[in-house]
C-alpha cells in the first residue's frame, strides 16, 4: 500500500519527516537515523523543499533513497513560491517518472535574501488545484492549527484553512505544545463540513533555543511551565528525556482524541523520534 489515504483508512499512522542535509556530516547522519527509524515500520517518511526550489535535486534524491534502499514509502514536500507554472509541471513530471504517489503541496517562504521570481501561484490551494489536474495522487496540505502568523484575523485563517483543507486528501500540522488546539481545529473543520484526516505533527521538544525560534516563525506557543522545565533539567540528557515525555504524553492525547496518525519532526536526528515511536506503540522489529 502506497498511498497515504489507504494507509490512514487501515489505522493510525506512524510517519517521520527530515529535510536534506547540507554536508557531509549531515549526510552521515540522516542516513544512520534513516537506518533507525526504518525499523519502526512507519507507514511513510516525508521530506522538506527549500522554498524557492533551493533543495529541488537533493529532496529528489532523498525521496528516492528513502523508497529505494530504506524501503518505506516517501512523499516530497512541494513549495511554489518563486516557482513559474512550467516549473512544477517539470517537478511534477520527475516524480511522476519515480513512482510517487503522494505529495504535500505547499506555499512555503521565501529563505531571507531571496526574492520572489514569479507569482504563478499565491497560495498552497492553487499548487493543490495545479498538481490535481496534472495527477491522481494523494494530495496533502499544511494546516495551522494555531493560525498561520500571515493571517489577518482567526476567521480568515480559518476560512481559508478550511477551503483548503476540503481540497486536500490529508493534511499535517505545524507542532503544537497543546492537545486543545488540535481538538479545537478540528472541531472548527467540522463545523464548517470538512472531514479531510489531520495528522498532527509532533516536535519532542529537546531544543529549548530551537523551539523558541520555531515558534515564534510558526505562531505556535511555547508553553511557559514547559520552557521553565527544560531550561531547569542539569544536563542534556535530562533535557532530553523531558522532551521526549512531553511528546509522548501529547501524542497519547492526540491519538485518544482520535488523531488519524502522528507525524514526528526529527530534525534528522533518530533517538528522541525512535523513543517517542517506541513509547506510542511502534517499537523497533
Ligand atoms: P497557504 O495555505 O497558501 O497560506 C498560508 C496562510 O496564509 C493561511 O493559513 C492564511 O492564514 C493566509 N492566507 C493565504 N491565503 C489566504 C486567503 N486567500 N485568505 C485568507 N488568508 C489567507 N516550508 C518550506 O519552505 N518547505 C517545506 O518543506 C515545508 N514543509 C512544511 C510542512 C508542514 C507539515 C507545515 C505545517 C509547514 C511546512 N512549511 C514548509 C512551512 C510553510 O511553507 C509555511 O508555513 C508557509 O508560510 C505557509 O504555507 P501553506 O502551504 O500553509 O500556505
Amino acid at each position: 500500500m502506497t498511498r497515504i489515504t489507504q494507509q490512514l483508512g487501515a489505522g493510525p499512522t506512524l510517519s517521520f519527516e527530515f529535510s536534506a542535509p547540507r554536508d557531509q556530516v549531515g549526510v552521515d547522519r540522516l542516513r544512520q537515523t534513516l537506518a533507525l527509524l526504518s525499523r519502526h515500520h512507519p507507514q511513510f517518511m516525508s521530506v522538506t523543499y527549500g522554498a524557492g526550489g533551493t533543495t529541488r535535486g537533493p529532496t529528489r534524491d532523498w525521496v528516492r533513497t528513502i523508497r529505494r534502499e530504506f524501503r518505506v514509502e516517501a512523499m516530497p514536500h512541494l513549495t511554489c513560491v518563486s516557482h513559474t507554472r512550467e516549473e512544477v509541471a517539470g517537478i511534477i513530471e520527475e516524480y511522476r517518472a519515480d513512482g510517487i504517489e503522494n505529495i504535500l503541496a505547499l506555499r512555503g517562504d521565501l529563505p531571507q535574501g531571496v526574492e520572489a521570481a514569479s507569482q504563478a501561484f499565491d497560495t498552497a490551494a492553487e499548487l493543490t488545484a495545479f498538481i490535481r489536474e496534472r495527477t491522481d495522487w494523494d494530495i496533502g496540505v499544511a494546516a495551522h492549527p494555531e493560525g498561520h502568523p500571515l493571517a489577518v484575523s482567526r476567521e480568515a485563517d480559518l476560512v481559508h484553512q478550511s477551503r483548503k483543507l476540503s481540497t486536500a486528501d490529508f493534511a499535517l500540522t505545524q507542532f503544537f505544545y497543546r492537545a486543545e488546539f488540535y481538538e479545537a481545529f478540528v472541531s472548527e473543520l467540522c463545523s464548517r463540513g470538512v472531514d479531510t484526516p489531520v495528522i498532527p505533527g509532533l516536535m519532542p521538544p529537546t531544543n529549548v533555543a530551537g523551539i523558541e525560534r520555531m515558534s515564534a516563525l510558526n505562531n505556535s506557543e511555547f508553553p511557559t511551565d514547559l520552557r521553565k522545565r527544560l531550561s531547569a533539567a542539569e544536563s542534556a540528557a535530562e533535557r532530553r528525556q523531558i522532551g521526549v515525555d512531553v511528546a509522548v504524553s501529547l501524542g497519547r492525547q492526540l491519538l485518544e482524541l482520535g488523531a488519524p496518525g502522528l507525524h514526528i519532526y526529527t530534525m534528522n536526528y533518530a533517538r528522541a523520534a525512535s523513543e517517542v515511536a517506541t513509547a506510542l506503540g511502534w517499537p523497533i522489529s
